[in-house]
Formats: C-alpha cells, sequence, structure tokens
C-alpha cells in the first residue's frame, strides 16, 4: 500500500498536473532534455527552447551530431551554458558508447556527462519506470515542510535525510508519477513563498503548516559571499563593417562563447575620465581611433557575481593583424553564441 501522503499527492496530480509536452512522452532523451532546460528556467520560458530541440535534434544522434557552435546557439539566451555543452557532451557518449540509444539502468544515466543524482533519477523513474527518488529544489521544499526538517537540505546530513523520506513516500510502482507529482506540487502550490497550504493536497500531513511554521522551513543556508567585477567590453568596427571577436577557453559560465576584446576594470567607470588609453594602443597598435561611444553601464547577474559591464564602440579604418581575434562581419554576429550580457547590448544597440 502506498503512504497516506502519497496516495493523496498522486490523486492531486492526476487532476491538477499541468499539461507539458515532455509529460505525454515516456522518450528518455526528450525527458532527458527538459529536464536539462528546466533547471534554472522557468517553465513558460523553457518551452519555446524544448519545442526548439526536440525540432532541430530529434534524436540523441542528431543532436551528437551538431557541432558545439550550433548547440551553444541554440541554446542562446537560457543561460547556465555548461548544460549545454554538457548535454552535448553526453549526446556524443550516447552515441560513441551506446550505439545511440540512451541507457536505460540508473548507473549509466547517471555516468552522462552533467548527469547528477536528481537527473538520473528523473530520467530513470520517468522514461523507466525504476524506483527512484528525484529530490530536486522543490521537493527539497516540499519534504522540509512536511516533515520539519531541521537540517540544511544542501547540507550533507540534509541531503541524506530528504533523500531517505523521500524513498520512504516513494510510490514504487508508479516512481515516475510520484516524482513528477512531487516536484508539481513544489512548483505549484508549495511554493518558497505563501504556499497555498489551503488548497494543498498534503495539509493534512505537514508539520510545517499544522505549528504555522511554513515559512521556517527549508533551513535556510548561509549565503555565499558575493563578487562585483567591473568590465568593459571593446567594440572595434572598421571601414568594412567588421568587428573582432575570440571565444573564450578560460573555464567558466561563458567557456565556449563568442566575445569582444575585454579590458578589466579596477572599479566604476567615469566617462569623463576613461583611463583605458594604454588598453587600447596594446589591442590596435598604431591605429587611430576615429570615434568612440561609451554605453551606459549594463549590470548582470550571476550566480555569485554582480557583473558592470559597459561597452566602447570604436569606429577605425582598418582592424590590425591579431592572433588572438577573428574578424567577423557585423551582419554575421547573430551566428555566434555570445553571453545574454552582450546581446542585451546588441538588442539595443545593432551594429549593423
Ligand atoms: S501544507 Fe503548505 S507547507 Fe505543507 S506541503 Fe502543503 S503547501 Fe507546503
Amino acid at each position: 500500500m502506498p503512504h497516506p501522503i502519497t496516495s493523496a499527492l498522486i490523486s492531486w496530480y492526476a487532476a491538477k498536473a499541468r499539461n507539458l509536452p515532455w509529460r505525454a512522452s515516456k522518450n528518455p532523451y526528450f525527458i532527458w532534455l527538459s529536464e536539462v532546460i528546466l533547471q534554472q528556467t522557468r517553465v513558460d520560458q523553457g518551452l519555446k527552447y524544448y519545442h526548439h530541440f526536440t525540432e532541430n535534434y530529434p534524436t540523441v544522434l542528431h543532436l551528437a551530431q551538431a557541432s558545439e557552435d550550433q548547440v551553444l546557439r541554440s541554446w542562446q539566451g537560457l543561460g547556465y551554458y555548461s548544460r549545454a555543452r554538457n548535454l552535448h557532451a553526453a549526446a556524443k557518449q550516447i552515441a560513441s558508447s551506446h550505439q545511440g540509444q540512451f541507457p536505460s539502468s540508473y548507473d549509466e544515466i547517471r555516468k552522462l556527462k552533467g548527469v547528477g543524482d536528481y537527473t538520473a533519477a528523473a530520467v530513470a523513474s520517468i522514461a523507466f519506470s525504476l524506483p527512484y527518488p528525484a529530490v530536486d529544489g522543490n521537493v527539497n521544499r516540499v519534504i522540509s515542510r512536511l516533515f520539519c526538517v531541521d537540517q540544511d537540505p544542501l547540507s550533507t546530513t540534509g541531503k541524506a535525510r530528504i533523500k531517505a523520506l523521500s524513498a520512504e513516500l516513494l510510490n514504487v510502482e508508479r516512481p515516475g508519477t510520484y516524482n513528477q507529482a512531487m516536484m508539481e506540487l513544489g512548483a505549484t502550490v508549495c511554493k518558497p513563498r505563501n504556499p497555498d497550504c489551503l488548497n494543498c493536497p498534503l495539509n493534512a500531513f505537514c508539520e510545517a503548516y499544522r505549528t504555522g511554521k511554513t515559512a521556517e522551513f527549508p533551513l535556510k543556508k548561509t549565503k555565499a559571499k558575493e563578487q562585483t567585477l567591473y568590465m568593459l567590453y571593446v567594440l572595434p568596427e572598421d571601414a568594412d563593417g567588421k568587428t573582432w571577436l575570440r571565444r573564450r577557453s578560460e573555464k567558466g559560465i561563458w567557456q565556449g562563447l563568442y566575445e569582444f576584446p575585454l579590458i578589466p576594470l579596477a572599479g566604476p567607470v567615469n566617462p569623463e575620465n576613461l583611463r583605458v588609453q594604454a588598453d587600447l594602443e596594446n589591442l590596435f597598435p598604431q591605429t587611430a581611433l576615429l570615434q568612440l561611444r561609451l554605453s551606459e553601464e549594463y549590470l548582470h547577474l550571476l550566480t555569485h557575481r554582480r557583473l558592470h559591464i559597459r561597452f566602447l564602440h570604436c569606429k577605425l579604418a582598418a582592424l590590425p593583424e591579431s592572433a588572438d581575434y577573428q574578424a567577423v562581419e557585423l551582419r554575421y554576429l547573430s551566428e555566434f553564441a555570445l553571453p545574454r550580457a552582450i546581446t542585451r547590448y546588441l538588442e539595443e544597440h545593432p551594429l549593423a
């Protein structure tokens, strides 16, 4: 017999689940795609990308055969590009080590690049009905509140406790439905702020609701220190309508994306006193800059970083030779995967 919490949850899900395209599918590739896209992305935003990927890369082999640039371009606007790079690498792994067949055991799915415990459990349970509880932020919240878990769900002991409670509730006959129902409840009812406890199917079982402590759970972790960076992107434009791009090879969130020459700054820029003359001379030796236009500041927030970015648009007669940058016609800029911070600027200041 399923746990009474589980029965109540699954009945509620049968009546209230949102109609989302990947829920109509048992195709492990589509389910995996949806899980990766929806990490750190809202459903309404992710839907468009899900359709794009399933139409443009209808099988995992199509994805494996695409170039990394194509995949990053398809991902443009979703942010957290490491997800796209991992998605692509895992598709190649499936093509080379599994003859293009999506692996069907938890352990094999877990070995795919970028796949952690949560995604492996979600795909294994939904596509293959394997009994693994999938624990994401939504599930952490619901379980923490249901049982007033007095540990940070991201700590080692908190994680183990929530996983054990989830395993106890898991409906082993319908693990995929259970996992989706738990996540759906967290996303639509047991929300971070103002959970809709009155309409929650689990309110009769919920310790936090009973004791009026929903706002206290899940226990908050201490916030990582935020770093503030000031940056100047230089956008050269020559008389032939060409600019410079380079592909970022440095590890990090923008690895593999293209960017203009970048000058890190020590602090906020004073437009009247822009101290980057030496940097510009290094970039464009013996080249007269004909016109300079400094943008307003763009604030771009990453997980633990606040980027204050300005753009300096420079006109010059001809771009010098460069080993670091490739000359690209401005009209082809949209064919390159660029960080969101740059595309925002280009949307507001089209160059071509
Ligand atoms: S009763 Fe409220 S706090 Fe408890 S699970 Fe439901 S929505 Fe969350």
